[in-house]
C-alpha cells in the first residue's frame, strides 16, 4: 500500500511524495518519477531503455487521449502486417530451402541443416490460438436469463452473441477469439462476476462484447508474425543460462562448452533480434492501449460511467477481493449476495487508498505488451468522460435468476475458488 512520506517534498510541485514499500517515491499530484522504477530482478540498462520506452508509449497515448486527440489506428496496423509479409514469407523461403536439402539425393549429409531448417520454420508459424478445453461451456437452452442479459448488452453495442460462452473459475472476464475460424469467446470468471453489482455485470459483459466487435489489433492474424518471431527467436538464442539447453548439458563439461560457444556466437543474432522486437513492440503499442480505452468509453456507455468505474476499482483490489472469496468458499458461502456485499465492504474500507492503488498500477503495470494499460491510466480516462446513464439496465431480480441458472456449475467451481491461492 502507497503510503505518505513526511517531509518530502516534490521538486515540481512541492507536494509530499508518497512511496510503496521500499520503492523509489513518486508525487502523488504531478507523478514525478512514477517511472523510476525497476523491479526487483530486472535490473541493467537495456531494461532501463525498455521501461522508458514503454512509458513513454503509455503517458503519449494516454495524454494523446486526454486531449481528444484518438487517431486511426489504421497506419500501426498497415507496418504490423509488412513486418509481417516479409518475415512469412522468409519462412516459406526457408521452409522450402530445407525440404530441398533433405530431399535432393535423400540420404545425403545436406539432410543436416535441411531437417533443423524445416523444423525452425514449422516452430515459427503463426499460431490461431485454442479455446479452453476444460472450460464450462454454458448454452442457450440451459441459461436463457444470461443470454437475454447478453443478448441485450449485445443489441446496445449493435454487435452479435458471442459464439461461445466459458464460466471458468477465474477472478477476470474476457473476450477472445480462437482458431482459423476466429470464433469469438466470451469467458466469464466466475469469482469476479459473484462479487459485481448487477449494473457492473452489464459493464463486464459491455467490455468483452465490445472487445469482440471491433477486435484487438493485438489479436489480429496479420500481426502474429511481427509481434511474436522475433522474441521467440531472440528467446531461444539467449545468452547462457538457458534453463533448456543446462537441462541437456548438466555435468557434461564438453556439453556445457559447447552450449556456451553456440550463445557467444549467436549473441549478435539475439541482440538483432531482442532490438527488432523492443521496435515492433514500440510501434505498436499505442495502437493496443487506444483499444482498451475504446472499449472502456464503449462499456460505459452502455453500462452507465459509475458501473464502469467501480468495475474498474474493483480490478484494481483483484488479489485483495478473490482471497475474501476463496475465504468464503471454504466455508461453503460461495453465492453472490454473501460475496457482493463482502466486495462491498472491502471496497469501503479501502475507498481512501484508492487513488494511491491506481497511481501504483502505473508504475507496476506499465509494459511493452498487448494487454491493457494500466488501470490507474484508464480510471483516470473514464473519469474525464461526460457523465452518462446506462442504455441497458439490469435489476437485482435478474441477477438473481441468471445465477440461479448457473447454481450447478458454481457449486462445482467452489471447490476450485477454495483450494485456490490468488497469484
Ligand atoms: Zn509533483
Amino acid at each position: 500500500m502507497p503510503t505518505p512520506m513526511p517531509d518530502s517534498a516534490c521538486p515540481r510541485c512541492r507536494t509530499a511524495l508518497v512511496t510503496h514499500l521500499s520503492e523509489v517515491p513518486w508525487c502523488p499530484a504531478c507523478l514525478w518519477n512514477i517511472d523510476a522504477f525497476e523491479p526487483g530482478d530486472k535490473k541493467g540498462p537495456l531494461r532501463r531503455l525498455y521501461r522508458r520506452l514503454a512509458f513513454r508509449a503509455a503517458f503519449g497515448t494516454f495524454r494523446a487521449l486526454q486531449t481528444g486527440d484518438d487517431p486511426a489506428r489504421g497506419a500501426t496496423a498497415v507496418a504490423l502486417g509488412l513486418v509481417s509479409l516479409v518475415i512469412g514469407a522468409l519462412l516459406l523461403a526457408m521452409l522450402a530451402l530445407g525440404v530441398r536439402l533433405s530431399t535432393a539425393d535423400f540420404p545425403a549429409p545436406t539432410l543436416l541443416p535441411g531437417v533443423p531448417l524445416i523444423l525452425f520454420a514449422l516452430w515459427l508459424r503463426p499460431r490461431f490460438g485454442k479455446t479452453d478445453p476444460h472450460a464450462t461451456v454454458l448454452t442457450r437452452p440451459v441459461s436463457p436469463a444470461l443470454f437475454a442479459l447478453i443478448d441485450r448488452v449485445a443489441a446496445a453495442l449493435d454487435t452479435r452473441a458471442p459464439h461461445r460462452v466459458e464460466f471458468v473459475e477465474d477472478a477476470v472476464s474476457a473476450g477472445y477469439v480462437a482458431g482459423i475460424g476466429r470464433r469469438r469467446v466470451l469467458r466469464i470468471g466466475a469469482t469476479g462476476w459473484l462479487m459485481y453489482t448487477p449494473q457492473e455485470r452489464v459493464a463486464i459483459l459491455a467490455w468483452c462484447l465490445a472487445s469482440l466487435r471491433d477486435g484487438h489489433a493485438a489479436d489480429a492474424m496479420a500481426s502474429q508474425l511481427a509481434l511474436r518471431t522475433f522474441g521467440r527467436v531472440s528467446d531461444m538464442f539467449l545468452a547462457p543460462p538457458n534453463p533448456r539447453w543446462n537441462h541437456w548439458c548438466r555435468g557434461n563439461t564438453r556439453m556445457a562448452l559447447i552450449e556456451r560457444l553456440v550463445a557467444v556466437l549467436m549473441l549478435p543474432v539475439s541482440a538483432l533480434c531482442w532490438g527488432a522486437e523492443l521496435a515492433v513492440w514500440r510501434l505498436a503499442v499505442p495502437g493496443f492501449q487506444r483499444d482498451h480505452y475504446r472499449d472502456d468509453r464503449a462499456a460505459s456507455a452502455v453500462a452507465g460511467g459509475e458501473a464502469m468505474r467501480t468495475l474498474l476499482d474493483k480490478h484494481l483490489l483483484t488479489a485483495e477481493l478473490h482471497t475474501v472469496a476463496s475465504a468464503m468458499a471454504r466455508r461453503g458461502e460461495f453465492a453472490a449476495p454473501g460475496l457482493i456485499a463482502a466486495a462491498g465492504e472491502v471496497m469501503d474500507r479501502r475507498a481512501g487508498d484508492l487513488p494511491a492503488l491506481r497511481q501504483a498500477t502505473i508504475r507496476r503495470d506499465t509494459a511493452l505488451s498487448d494487454g491493457a494499460p494500466a488501470l490507474g491510466f484508464r480510471i483516470a480516462l473514464l473519469g474525464d468522460l461526460a457523465p452518462a446513464g446506462a442504455a441497458v439496465v439490469s435489476s437485482r431480480a435478474e441477477s438473481e435468476a441468471v445465477d440461479a441458472e448457473l447454481a450447478p456449475h458454481i457449486k462445482r467451481l467452489r471447490g476450485k475458488v477454495a483450494s485456490d491461492w490468488y497469484n
